[in-house]
């Protein structure tokens, strides 16, 4: 491990003394970037401390400060949260490009970690710090981009706009409003989702896009039943009649289903982890009607969900006393859904398996579907040439991720939504939401280009 990190250090160096051409008059933007990101992490943004807006105004001072017009950078508050949206002005102000990130994190105790969460520290390569990769790294990554795009006179074709979360980790009520607020925008590029997958610090997997995300929803199956003394036990009893539902349920699978996206990403993986089930998913890319195929890689704990809607029993409430039969049998099943699908097809598949009378199948809380975004020509062809300016040719595949983030939001209004962090990253060093969150050194510089050749070119 020592070595490994002495020659990421080392790389990281010398990576930095052959890109970043300093002269008197030209900032070094790595530098920028870092000391931003060291700021960004020193603001304690978890949930209830109210430290989102102060981070919120520190960005949006440095924003003005490098040639936004004060009324282009807007911070609004929203409860203990804040939003922060920056204008950069395009020629023409319809068909905005939106960059999305969110500034808050997941909470970290200081006892817990081996270093002050909220201090930026730099040590064998790394940069350690609660944020420094989910998500504060893009965050740094894309204001210095745009801040260095001022400087350099850049007037993109349509405005880009800069729009940050402040809750995405808890509640999503800022990503909520946010996504309402540009009807007319062309694509959202979030920071926080896809990226580079390194395997150590010079060599490079794949780059991830992510293009959709799984959402879910969940249901309780209740059934009634009038009930009366144990002494007298019915034919029909309420916990009974909801085991054999749930057996149903357990036996039932949703129907396969795949996107372009999925089967790129099948054609791709199969390839890379060979055997017999990498033979499957290729197999299955070709040919999505593939039964067995489909059945081989559903046996896989690692790709079940990655085929089809997939429903679980996750808890249970029965009965109001030992000596009487129940009037009640309540299940909860939480179901994460395939884009395209949406929650009351979900439903509707849950109420056939169950086939009760005096029975309901009602979705609790607030699920969201989402489909996916469309593979769009000129994304793809901008993405080719900021991954190349990395990693020449280095494969990128589309990718579906299991959680959420605030692209959800975005492509429920309609708007595509691609994850295109610059983070480049081995996933043996992803320790985002986790103790000793980090990210390598290198992957500043390398970020910037990212994002500077990503928009340049998408937005020229
Ligand atoms: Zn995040």
């Amino acid at each position: 491990m020592a070595n490994s990190s002495a020659t990421t250090f080392l790389a990281g160096i010398l990576c930095i003394a052959l890109s970043t051409p300093v002269s008197a008059d030209t900032p070094n933007w790595e530098q920028s970037a870092t000391a931003l990101l060291a700021e960004l992490v020193s603001v304690p943004t978890v949930q209830g401390q109210g430290q989102v807006p102060v981070l919120a105004g520190r960005i949006q001072r440095h924003l003005i400060d490098g040639g936004f017009a004060a009324s282009d950078v807007i911070v609004t508050r929203m409860e203990q949260s804040a939003t922060l949206v920056a204008r950069y002005r395009g020629r023409d102000p319809g068909q905005a490009i939106l960059i999305s990130n969110h500034m808050d994190v997941v909470e970290a105790k200081r006892e817990d970690w081996t270093r002050d969460p909220v201090t930026l520290v730099t040590e064998n390569g790394y940069h350690y710090g609660r944020g420094v990769y989910d998500n504060k790294l893009d965050v740094a990554l894309t204001v210095t981009t745009l801040l260095r795009l001022k400087r350099e006179g850049f007037v993109p074709a349509h405005d880009i706009i800069l729009v940050l979360s402040g809750d995405e980790e808890t509640e999503m009520k800022t990503t909520a409003a946010l996504s309402k607020q540009f009807p007319g925008a062309a694509l959202v590029l979030n920071g926080d989702g896809g990226g580079g997958t390194m395997a150590g610090d010079e060599r490079a997997v794949v780059y991830s896009i992510q293009t959709a995300e799984k959402t879910y929803a969940t249901f309780e199956i209740e059934v009634s039943n009038p009930g009366g003394h144990s002494s007298r036990p019915r034919k029909d009893n309420a916990i009974y009649q909801l085991a054999d539902a749930l057996k149903r349920l357990e036996a039932y699978a949703f129907p396969v289903q795949s996107t372009e996206q999925t089967r790129a990403a099948f054609g791709f993986t199969g390839k890379q982890i060979g055997g017999s089930l990498g033979q499957a998913m290729q197999r299955f890319s070709r040919n999505p009607s593939d039964g067995e195929a489909a059945a081989e890689i559903s046996a896989d704990p690692e790709y079940v969900g990655t085929l089809r809607t997939t429903c679980v029993a996750t808890q249970l409430h029965a009965g109001h006393a030992e000596n009487a039969l129940p009037q009640r049998a309540v299940a909860t099943v939480n179901c994460r859904i395939f884009p395209g699908t949406s929650i009351e097809q979900v439903r509707a598949g849950i109420a056939e398996q169950v086939r009760l009378p005096q029975t309901s199948v009602r979705e609790i809380g607030k699920g969201f579907a989402s489909d996916a975004s469309p593979l769009k020509p000129e994304v793809m062809a901008a993405l080719r040439k900021a991954v190349d300016a990395n990693f020449p040719g280095l494969p990128i595949i589309p990718t579906m991720s299991s959680g959420a983030t605030d692209s959800l939001y975005f492509r429920a209004e309609g708007i595509p939504s691609y994850g295109v962090s610059g983070a480049y990253v081995d996933p043996q060093d992803d320790f985002s939401h986790g103790l000793n969150e980090r990210v390598p050194v290198s992957t500043v510089l390398r970020g910037l280009k990212h994002w500077h050749v990503l928009l340049t070119e998408l937005a020229k």
